[in-house]
């Protein structure tokens, strides 16, 4: 097998995770920060679990030249939460098995088998930017 083109990634997640009250404030604290300094996607809350999800979460949608800065950035000032961080293929299922990688602890993925392997090139993400950046990272 060829080694898999870096073209291939189309965009990614940062999932960010929280178990309680507690962690929330802190993930709506990096949420903030992160919409301050990132043109990315900011994904609604989700108390429970959702998907592949094992824990409650929101998402940040990025496109791949934003990764540079912002995926250092969260390294520096996630505040002890959990974030995974998965491209965005046309295989869904590897890319949350295989491509990702985790900060913090690292959580199962659910039901993978749900995940497609395949996906139609039309049918990938497209990034809205719904944040107002206004500082530097
Ligand atoms: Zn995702």
């Amino acid at each position: 097998m060829p080694p898999v083109p870096i073209r291939a990634i189309t965009s990614y997640h940062a999932h960010i995770y929280y178990r309680d009250a507690a962690e929330k404030r802190t993930a709506e604290t990096l949420r903030a920060q992160i919409a301050e300094r990132f043109s990315v996607q900011l994904g609604r809350w989700h108390d429970q679990q959702v998907g592949p999800h094992d824990r409650a979460m929101y998402q940040v949608a990025f496109p791949t030249e934003v990764f540079a800065q912002f995926v250092p950035w969260l390294m520096l000032n996630r505040a002890g939460l959990t974030i995974l961080i998965h491209p965005n293929t046309d295989n869904p299922r590897a890319d949350h098995l295989t491509h990702a990688f985790w900060m913090g602890e690292i959580l199962p993925i659910v039901r993978p088998e749900q995940l497609p392997s395949a996906l139609a090139a039309d049918e990938a993400e497209r990034i809205v930017p719904n944040s107002s950046p206004n500082l530097t990272a």
